[in-house]
């Protein structure tokens, strides 16, 4: 049976809107491109993986357990031990140096002390950071902080790697580097990687994808003329 499942998915958001997803069945390992346009469900979708929003309807396995049957404390324990998380706009914590960001993240899988300052200096350097640990991310470039936001992501080894539209902020030099960092570090980590986009030329890099349609109540685009 497959390590992640989603079976019979649905999302109301009040009374405008119902998305339904796919059934889905993907394996520790496999890196996949969500695709949709804007509006589609790729943003809901990644949360209900991460456990951090539960459906309207559906199931949603991981590892042989539905979390839409867990309590919100044994959710929140799967979301720190299992999934790595890089949003859209990063949020980082601006207060403190990118290192600090990273053990922020650690602290909430559990891991601390020296361990976890080891761990954070480590995996920083790995993403190139090794010369801005002691920098606020607002003296960091964008795809520099985007690099600490996928530092915290995977410091603490998830196994289901999920990035929203990873390649927004950046040129298509910076957005290589990105993908490229992070199908290394899923591979690296035997992650599920999942990452939603609605850029053809994201997609056409990953082998597997998982394709949304507009829901019917989305507005029609208009045409150019
Ligand atoms: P995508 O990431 O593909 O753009 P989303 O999952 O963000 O799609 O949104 C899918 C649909 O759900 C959209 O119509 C959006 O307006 C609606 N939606 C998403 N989040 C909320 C929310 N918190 N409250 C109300 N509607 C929402
Ligand atoms: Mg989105």
């Amino acid at each position: 049976m497959a390590d992640v499942r989603l079976l019979g998915i649905t999302q109301r958001y009040g009374e405008e809107v119902t998305l339904r997803l796919p059934d889905l069945e993907l394996d520790w390992g496999q890196q996949v491109a969500l695709l949709g346009p804007s509006g589609s469900g790729k943003t809901t979708l990644l949360h209900i993986l991460a456990g951090l929003r539960l459906p309207s309807q559906g199931e949603v396995w991981v590892g042989g357990q539905d979390l839409t049957q867990l309590s919100e404390a044994q959710r929140d324990a799967y979301r720190r031990s299992t999934v790595g998380y890089l949003f859209q706009d990063f949020y980082l914590a601006e207060g403190y140096s990118a290192l600090e960001n990273v053990l922020l993240g650690l602290g909430v899988a559990g891991i601390r002390g020296r361990a976890a300052q080891g761990r954070a200096a480590e995996v920083l350097t790995q993403l190139g950071l090794g010369q801005r640990l002691g920098h606020a991310p607002r003296h960091l470039s964008t795809g520099e902080r985007q690099r600490v936001a996928l530092a915290r992501a995977v410091a603490h080894r998830p196994r289901l790697l999920l990035a929203d539209e990873p390649t927004a902020h950046l040129d298509r030099a910076r957005a290589t580097t990105a993908l490229d960092l992070l199908t290394q570090t899923a591979a690296s980590l035997r992650a599920l990687l999942v990452v939603a986009t609605h850029d053809p030329w994201v997609m056409a890099r990953f082998p597997q994808q998982i394709e949304l349609s507009s829901p019917p109540s989305a507005p029609v685009q208009e045409e150019a003329r």
